[in-house]
């Protein structure tokens, strides 16, 4: 594919192969190694993992980093060579996989965030929390973030589709409400409820993978994410025991590199996939012959790539020639508290009053500005680095903003700690 152009429909497609991006399990089958479970499992180091009460550990820190080289060696290699090489070499490479001919057998393989750190990490530290003495918090204490939950998903923006659910639908979660739960909803709901050194564990990841979903990030910063994974690893053991320390929790350790390779994770993830899979399952009309139900629909016309997010700018809700509703670029900001907040490229915040237009169609924004914010953690560093902040004081002046000066949406919520504001990352 990568040498061949494809060609569909007279137009012709070039390839470049960015990576393969998969959970762990088709990772390992199309690498041709040993599972996430076997004791050399880790794609990028050579950690030897514990078995410890039917689970493979692996609290060793990272050591030796991977290389294509060894995949090559190993193919080379007849079976009485292959025995002679490194354990941690023949004990993770099972077969050569076809694809050691094309691709380099490490750096093409990215870690995959949807099922590694939402469906893994995350939805581990909930069980642990809910349910795992002794970590398990009491009931009353979940009660009260249950309760956290539903009010702040009450105010949530028109934008986010799934809304966060109380932790009572754990076990029904999907992938994208622990991604809700890990950058905005886990450290407001959790603040003043969860045990200190537990919420400032948490914190760890919350700001090391809101660094490294942004696009963008600087040297200083990624150094800093480094830094919280690499204490977030060291403690998860002394918090939450051996048994919490497997492969998801270990390859944390590799994330950065992945950043330095393909930039922003979330970029790189299976959610993209998961929610074409929506698409598809939508074309279904029975649970007869999907695969034909499938084709059958596309000849009949349902494109097979959706059509891009075109930007479009719709006013609406018109009063004595005010708009009291914008829609521009996927983002809907009108004059209902839960739909109002946003940031400017110049990094001011603003309510979103109403929207005029001059003589000339110019359109303008009014709205008030937030003159005075604090933080609502600072551990491991300050909330507004990580876009979630408190509301102290708002302008009593309208100010007037222009529609290109947007740069992102927030959240608004009112709770017991304020009115939290929480920015949706660019
Ligand atoms: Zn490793």
């Amino acid at each position: 594919m990568k040498t061949n152009p494809i060609t569909l429909n007279s137009t012709r497609y070039d390839v470049d192969l960015l990576g393969f991006i998969c959970d762990a399990p088709a990772r390992s089958f199309i690498k041709g190694t040993y599972g996430h479970n076997s004791s050399y499992a880790c794609d990028r180091c050579h950690v030897k993992g514990e078995y410890f009460e039917h689970t493979m550990t692996f609290c060793e820190e990272s050591t030796r980093k991977r290389t294509h080289e060894e995949f090559v060696m190993f193919s080379v290699a007849n079976d009485e060579e292959r025995e002679e090489l490194p354990e941690s070499v023949f004990r993770h490479i099972k077969m050569t996989s076809p694809l050691a001919n094309c691709t380099d057998m490490v750096r093409d393989y990215p870690l995959e965030f949807m099922h590694l750190i939402c469906q893994g990490v995350v939805r581990k530290i909930l069980i642990y929390l809910t349910s795992r003495i002794p970590t398990k918090l009491s009931r009353h204490d979940i009660n009260k973030i249950n309760r956290n939950i539903e009010m702040i998903s009450a105010q949530f923006p028109v934008e986010i589709t799934r809304k966060p659910r109380s932790l009572k639908y754990l076990d029904r979660f999907k992938a994208s409400e622990f991604k809700i739960f890990l950058l905005y909803v886990g450290p407001i709901v959790f603040h003043k409820i969860l045990r200190r050194d537990l919420f400032q564990h948490f914190l760890l990841l919350h700001s090391a993978i809101r660094i490294l979903t942004s696009n963008g990030v600087s040297s200083e910063e990624l150094e800093d994410a480094n830094g919280y994974i690499d204490l977030f690893f060291k403690e998860s053991r002394r918090l939450y025991g051996k048994k919490f320390v497997t492969y998801n929790v270990h390859v944390l350790l590799h994330l950065v590199d992945d950043y330095m390779m393909f930039g922003n994770i979330d970029r790189i993830s299976a959610f993209d996939f998961e929610s074409y899979l929506g698409f598809i399952k939508r074309m279904l009309r029975s649970h007869s012959k999907p695969l034909e139900q499938i084709q059958n629909r596309l000849r009949e016309g349902v494109p097979l790539v959706k059509g891009k997010n075109v930007p479009i700018l719709k006013l609406k809700k018109l009063n004595e020639g005010k708009y009291y509703e914008l829609c521009s670029q996927g983002i809907t900001l009108s004059n209902k508290r839960r739909n109002a907040m946003f940031a400017t490229t110049d990094g001011y915040y603003y309510f979103f009053c109403h929207v005029t237009r001059s003589e000339t169609g110019h359109i303008i924004i009014h709205c008030k500005q937030i003159i005075a914010i604090d933080d609502l953690f600072n551990y491991p560093r300050a909330s507004r680095l990580n876009g979630i902040f408190l509301v102290k004081k708002i302008s009593s002046r309208t100010s007037e903003v222009e529609v290109d000066q947007i740069s992102q949406k927030g959240a608004v919520f009112k709770s017991e700690l304020g009115l939290v504001c929480c920015l949706f990352r660019s």
